[in-house]
């Protein structure tokens, strides 16, 4: 097997889906390149081609690799991943932002652990706009009621909403859900200013993001489609 090689061809791949993806998104819309699954090598191939946000969903994997990436000191890593609040503490220590907030008790595990850290990572709430037994995060329409207590979680840094779609929705649904999760932004922004942002929005990914650019996304999460198929994960330890 010829190990350089075949590398050598997947950063020409990865080169190519880069230039393919940012040709068809504002500047202005963060590119974050789901590495989950991916070795540390094809992280470094995609720094090469300017990418610098990154997103894992396996805290262990996720610090194995930044421990060989430690040279390449501007990269912005993403937590994206169901977050136990075991695993809170190092999400916060590990992680320039986390994405999935998805319950009051979590967010106020955060705040707490956060009070001693100099530098707390930004936070979005998870949200769901269309109902999913199979997915973690607040139903739109009872974000509301928790939106006081999260203003009181002074060490958090709320930055906006994040979002995963079932995958059965047709393009019609995902453009809907896509909107009134960016309408929910619009509405919840200002009302608790400034301890809740509501300025970004992370919704989007290899098959759909073309509709969350459309419907304000300020950050998609791509990774089939700048690394190719992902091979499976290991089972957990
Ligand atoms: C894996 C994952 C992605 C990327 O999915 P692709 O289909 O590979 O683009 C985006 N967001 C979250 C939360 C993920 O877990």
């Amino acid at each position: 097997m010829n190990q350089s090689g075949q590398l050598g061809g997947a950063m020409t791949t990865i080169a190519e889906n880069l230039r393919a993806i940012r040709a068809t998104i504002p500047d202005t819309v963060r590119l974050l390149a789901v590495s989950k699954t991916f070795p540390a090598a094809a992280i470094r191939a995609a720094y090469g081609e300017g990418v610098r946000d990154f997103g894992e969903s396996r805290i262990q994997e996720a610090i194995a690799k930044q421990a060989e990436l430690a040279d390449l000191t501007d990269i912005q890593w993403h937590f994206i991943g169901h977050l136990q609040s075991n695993k809170a503490q190092k999400a916060l220590t590990h992680f320039d932002w986390i994405h999935t907030c998805d319950h009051l008790a979590l967010a106020q595990r955060l705040d707490r652990l956060a009070a001693p850290l100099e530098k707390s990572p930004r936070i979005l709430l998870q949200v769901k706009p269309c109902p999913d037994p199979d997915k973690y995060g607040w139903p739109l329409e009872s974000l509301g009621e928790d939106l006081p207590a999260l203003a009181q979680c002074q060490h958090l840094n709320i930055q906006g909403l994040m979002t995963i779609l079932p995958l059965s929705l047709t393009s019609g649904e995902i453009r809907q859900a896509f909107q009134a999760t960016q309408a929910a932004a619009a509405q919840i922004q200002g009302q608790f200013s400034p301890a809740l942002k509501m300025t970004e929005l992370s919704m989007g990914m290899s098959g759909d993001y073309p509709l969350a650019v459309e419907a304000g996304a300020t950050m998609i999460r791509i990774g089939r489609g700048i690394f190719g198929d992902r091979p499976p994960f290991p089972p957990p330890t």
